[in-house]
């Protein structure tokens, strides 16, 4: 998908409008630590469009005085993004930070899009006129605060996305992402998984995202780890950020079809990692928990199960991921992850015949009875899986209403005795018949 990212000094609007093209998306998942909180990377449709939308303005980078802070902000959406969205204020008119964060733009050679905020009414559109000499061409007035003219901003940026087709790798070929805190293995991880007996790795493809992949074959499937480059750390001012990592962790997860969660055994689960781990499962990616650093841990029979135990309760939304323990340092159990990869790949793109699905179902409610509500029951007519990756299936229904989160959620289970999906979220729709 492609990418936008919003830019400009403080106080321009930049998460009012970012706000309002992301809209209210409501999870149906209830117990994810607070992954729609205080975003600045988000997916968007709006009118046509599907993409990926960054509001830099919330990446804090630490003590930096002002000038610098806006400079690295522009920066990230420079390396970041197919379009920049760079935001002014009408009211102020140009200021010299806004001259600072154009001259950076202008010499990175991305497409920018100009817009002015808060031109509330007809009558303030001669305001824009000043900010042709920041020299991005036309500027769009819009206000956040009305939600005007963002549909004509947006369709200026949709004329910059990539064209389809440009990028990414064929469907045969596995991607996957190692996310986790810095220090925790990342790295050394991919070299282990590199240094397999094995695996074959094919030279560093820099792909049209100036993010670099890895690709390796091992028995004639072929893989592709993504951003492999965000793991190796590169000493920009930014990069040691929080907010910067996570972003960087999105992004790769929004490209994978697999993600590895990985923990440090050393030192245990904090909220990052959830935060992190919540996003991977919200967009339907294949996940596997990756614990490493395990010889650092004194073991007897039951340090594993206590750890899974920690990790289960921690981790709540993925109770479908398998774990791996291992340790990138010694290679022990190194050499499973890529057969728990392919399996988890194998159940996030399964397909179950539709007769076999209703007779799982069937049995389930026959088990179990469907809810009522104001005197009214769920009735269950027939279910079909409509997609995969992850494996999505919708249940007709005489009134989706009455489709309870519970009794959902007791319908996934049974589909997963039946049919196994370890390491996928699964999804379920209820419609009307
Ligand atoms: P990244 O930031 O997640 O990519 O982490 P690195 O791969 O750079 O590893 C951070 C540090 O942890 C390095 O000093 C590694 O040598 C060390 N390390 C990585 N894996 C293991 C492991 O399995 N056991 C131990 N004891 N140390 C490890």
């Amino acid at each position: 998908k492609p990418i936008v990212a919003i830019v400009g000094r403080p106080n321009v609007g930049k998460s009012t409008i970012f706000n309002r093209i992301v809209g209210e998306r409501v999870s149906i998942v209830e117990d994810i630590p607070g992954v729609t909180r205080d975003r600045i990377y988000s997916s968007a449709e709006w009118l046509n469009y599907d993409f990926n939308i960054i509001d830099t303005g919330g990446i804090d980078i630490g003590d930096e005085p002002f000038l610098a802070q806006i400079k690295s902000q522009a920066e990230i959406a420079i390396d970041e993004a197919d379009v920049i969205i760079f935001m002014t204020n009408g009211r102020d008119g140009v200021t010299p930070a806004d001259e600072e964060v154009a001259k950076i733009l202008y010499r990175s050679k991305k497409s920018v899009v100009l817009a002015v905020n808060k031109i509330d009414n007809p009558e303030m559109r001669e305001q824009i006129y000043d900010f042709y000499a920041l020299g991005f061409g036309e500027p769009f007035p819009i206000s956040g605060t009305h939600g005007i003219g963002l549909g004509d901003l947006l369709d200026a940026a949709a004329e910059h996305f990539p064209k389809e087709g440009e990028e990414e790798y064929g469907d045969e070929v596995i991607k996957f992402s190692l996310i986790g805190r810095p220090n925790v293995g990342k790295s050394s991880l991919v070299n282990a998984m590199l240094g397999e007996e094995r695996v074959i790795v094919s030279d560093l493809a820099g792909t049209t995202r100036d993010a670099i992949d890895t690709k390796l074959v091992r028995d004639d499937q072929e893989y592709v780890i993504i951003d492999t480059a965000g793991m190796r750390k590169k000493g920009k001012v930014y990069e040691s950020t929080e907010k910067y990592s996570v972003l960087r962790a999105l992004k790769a997860i929004e490209r994978s079809d697999v993600v590895l969660v990985v923990l440090n055994a050393e030192e245990g689960i904090i909220e990052q990692d959830k935060r992190i781990a919540g996003y991977a499962h919200e967009a339907g990616k294949a996940v596997v928990i990756v614990v490493n650093k395990w010889d650092t841990v004194e073991k007897d029979e039951k340090t594993m199960r206590e750890f899974e135990e920690q990790i289960r309760e921690h981790f709540l939304f993925l109770s479908y991921a398998p774990i791996v323990f291992l340790s990138a340092k010694t290679k022990k159990r190194t050499h499973k992850l890529l057969p728990v990869v392919d399996m988890v790949s194998e159940s996030h793109s399964q397909r179950v015949p539709t007769t076999v699905i209703n007779d799982v179902i069937m049995d389930a409610v026959a088990m179990n009875p469907t809810p009522t509500h104001n005197g009214s029951r769920l009735k269950i007519f027939y279910a079909t899986q409509v997609a995969i990756q992850p494996p999505t299936f919708v249940v007709f229904v005489n009134d989706p209403e009455l489709m309870h989160f519970s009794y959902e959620r007791f319908l996934e289970n049974k589909l997963r005795e039946a049919f196994g999906f370890e390491g996928t979220p699964i999804k379920i729709f209820a419609r009307p018949r």
